[in-house]
């Protein structure tokens, strides 16, 4: 049985795409750092109908909480096939009113945890000399959003990284890409209101959010045999918004 690390599985994106690599067969890791009840019960509700799951806690932005877990998994479990690094936070504010914490806490979580969460299982898929890992950047990672100066700035890192890593680790049999989702429906928006999300959906050309199983989709496709020649890139999954 394959199995897949996800960050950040707890809620949103990382919940769905957990769900679905499970119903693909992986055994897979829920990662979370807050909300336990709810990555016990996507667990619960994977173990239920056949799938295997756990919850592990581990703060992303924490570099020996990311080294314990892939530790526990690859002790427990024997290899690590895939990971996708996509716990994120946001930050919405002028960058002139970002304090130096914020801006930390932001690199930190989005951006040396994904770097910190790769070294650490290449180090297990360089060795086992297969693997497969895929990052979530964002379309502000791509062209740059007001009001997110810093989070694009992670996210934009996140693209480089990946493409750099894709180079780094080919020879070893591992596959690096890197998702840029455009605007999703999931508690990441829940700050904006019902008016300002109709004003973003007007402005994307296929007329809706994005759901978590659009960029879940997209995800599972990078980590199957049929994108086996796939590496380095960069898939956008925003409904045309930027291209
Ligand atoms: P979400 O609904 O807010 O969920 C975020 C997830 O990340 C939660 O499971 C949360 O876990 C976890 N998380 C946050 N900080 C963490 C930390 N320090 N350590 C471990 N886990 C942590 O977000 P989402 O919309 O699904 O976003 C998922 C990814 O897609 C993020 O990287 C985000 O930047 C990216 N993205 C989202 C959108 C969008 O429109 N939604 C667009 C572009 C890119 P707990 O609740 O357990 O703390």
């Amino acid at each position: 049985m394959k199995t897949a690390i996800i960050s950040g599985a707890s809620r949103g994106i990382g919940k769905t795409t957990a769900i679905s690599l499970a119903k693909e067969g992986y055994r897979v890791i829920v990662n979370y750092l807050n909300s336990q009840e709810s990555a016990d019960k996507v667990c619960e509700d994977i173990n239920s109908a056949g799938g295997s799951a756990i919850a592990y806690k581990a703060d992303m932005s924490d570099p020996s909480q990311i080294v314990a877990m892939t530790q526990y998994v690859k002790n427990n479990f024997g290899s690590i096939d895939l990971v996708v690094a996509n716990a994120g936070i946001g930050l919405n504010s002028l960058l002139i009113d970002c304090s130096d914490e914020e801006i930390r806490k932001v690199i930190d979580v989005n951006l040396i945890g994904v770097i910190t969460l790769c070294r650490e299982v290449g180090k297990i898929m360089l060795s086992q000399k297969s693997g497969n890992i895929v990052t979530l950047s964002s379309m502000w990672g791509q062209v740059g959003g007001s009001c997110e100066s810093v989070y694009s700035a992670a996210k934009g890192g996140i693209i480089a990284f990946t493409k750099a890593i894709a180079k780094e680790f080919s020879l070893s049999g591992v596959r690096a890409n890197c998702v840029a989702p455009g605007f999703i429906d999931t508690s990441m928006n829940s700050n904006l209101s019902q008016s300002d999300k109709l004003t973003v959906i007007d402005e994307i050309p296929l007329f809706r959010a994005g759901s978590p199983q659009d960029v879940a989709d997209a995800i599972l496709w990078l980590a199957s045999e049929k994108a086996s020649y796939v590496t380095g890139q960069v898939i956008s999954v925003n409904g045309g918004l930027i291209i």
